[in-house]
């Protein structure tokens, strides 16, 4: 049987910019019509303010909101995102799937609280705590559809591949025992992740090799045929380490070394690609694939800036992600972008262009790309697109007496979140009044796996 919704939106962000009146028709969770300029129809669930297609999440590791805020002290050596790695393999030592599932939904509500409504799980935590497989090796996999499931975010899953410590295969750490696989056993936990999110709506299951330091050269090629159609997410070139290092083992630089071993295209997202040369950033706007860009982690985590002011004008593709989820906002993620690129050129508005402002931009420029490395008709209100809707709250200080542009640059800029009043995804209301439908008890259950955590 058919679902069917009738929605009317005050305002909504289309493709081709801001528009009044916008009746949506909505069958099983996809847009079916759009009408500008209309009048609601009897019975129609009305939106008011701006309403904005929801932002795709990119990149994401749920587990580590359990641990945000635990590692912003100084180590005894010069403190790096190397150092912060060693508090992430202790905490994670800890977990089990329901205490997975637990802080993942807790993320997941923040997310869609945040501006977020699809999400790309990147997910590299597969194993016991001994590092022996669970019985069904996508055990934890199926921790995190469950949270997508019970939160109601879009899930594209992308179970990991990590197989050694660093580059030239080397050895793996024992803090790396819970991630790691061969290919026979990996090609299982892929079909295992697609038993799990074969009931969640519009769901995906992609491949992802974890970074040119955790997989073999040979590996890149055979893991992007395994599903030659799904989307296919990398870390690379995050920290200087790991540039010297691919240098001084293969003479290369990392996103040189990747589009040497595979062919990056679109279906490619290369998250993080902070540090580039000019043939590098040139190439991958050419090919493309998304450049992954978490600017709160990178922030926190000390990596650099990613150079979007060059990589725009070369054509490349961009989305955002809350990678380690120290802080979690689609609108957060958007300022600290525009706002980096600022304070290293000392210009402003550097996203904007010729009559489209900055927040305007780079809301749709995130959309796109997002979508893209989702695999999924998301991030556009438009037929065909999945039903995945942001309204912002009309009555916030920061949004009062403004429409269009100003309201989302006011959103994006002058409000510390963004001021969500409801959320649906596909056809789905799951936040109203600002908060998710399920708050109360996702927050209780992470608290009560939080606090033996760290007891
Ligand atoms: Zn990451």
């Amino acid at each position: 049987m058919t679902t069917k919704l009738d929605l009317h939106l005050e305002e909504a962000l289309l493709p081709d910019g801001f528009a009044s009146g916008v009746s949506l028709g909505v069958e099983d969770g996809v847009i079916v019509s759009v009408a500008r300029d209309s009048v609601a129809p009897a019975g129609a669930m009305r939106l008011a303010g701006l309403t904005l297609p929801g932002l795709p999440n990119l990149h994401s590791h749920t587990f580590q909101r359990g641990m945000a805020g635990l590692s912003e002290r100084r180590g005894a050596s010069e403190d790096s995102f190397w150092t912060w790695r060693e508090v992430m393999y202790r905490f994670l030592d800890r977990l089990g799937p329901d205490d997975v599932q637990a802080i993942a939904a807790q993320a997941m509500v923040e997310m869609l609280e945040g501006g977020f409504t699809a999400l790309a799980e990147f997910h590299y935590l597969h194993h016991d705590k001994d590092g022996r497989p669970y019985g069904d090796i996508a055990a934890m996999g199926t921790a995190i559809a469950a949270a997508a499931g019970e939160t109601g975010i879009g899930l594209t899953l992308l179970p990991v591949l990590y197989r050694y410590g660093n580059f030239g295969s080397a050895a793996p750490a024992q803090g790396q025992r819970r991630f790691l696989n061969d290919r026979d056993s990996y090609l299982r936990l892929v079909e295992g992740s697609e038993k799990a999110v074969a009931s969640l709506p519009d769901a995906r299951v992609g491949v992802a090799p974890h970074s040119l330091r955790a997989v073999a050269l040979e590996d890149l090629p055979w893991i992007a045929s395994l599903r030659p159609q799904t989307p296919v997410h990398i870390h690379v070139a995050e920290q200087m380490r790991e540039v010297e290092d691919s240098i001084s083992v293969t003479g290369r630089r990392p996103v040189e070394l990747l589009m040497q071993n595979v062919t990056v295209d679109e279906r490619w997202c290369l998250i993080h690609a902070t540090h580039l040369s000019d043939a590098e950033r040139e190439a991958m706007a050419r090919s493309g694939a998304v450049a992954g860009l978490c600017p709160i982690t990178e922030a926190n985590l000390g990596d650099g800036i990613f150079d979007g002011v060059h990589y725009r004008a070369a054509g490349g593709r961009i989305g955002v992600g809350s990678d380690s989820n120290i802080e979690i906002g689609a609108g957060g993620e958007l300022r600290l972008l525009e706002y980096s690129q600022r304070l290293r050129d000392r210009r402003r508005a550097l996203w904007a262009e010729a009559g489209i402002s900055a927040g305007v931009r780079l809301w749709q420029d995130a959309c796109a790309g997002g979508a893209q490395a989702c695999g999924r008709a998301v991030g556009r209100i438009a037929p065909g697109a999945r039903a995945d809707l942001v309204s912002l709250a009309a009555d916030h200080p920061a949004l009062i007496g403004k429409s269009s542009d100003f309201a989302l640059d006011s959103a994006v800029f002058a409000a510390a979140a963004l001021p969500v009043e409801s959320v649906i995804v596909g056809g789905k209301p799951v936040v109203g009044g600002g908060r998710h439908i399920d708050r109360a008890r996702i927050a209780a259950r992470y608290g009560a796996v939080i606090r033996r955590l760290l007891a």
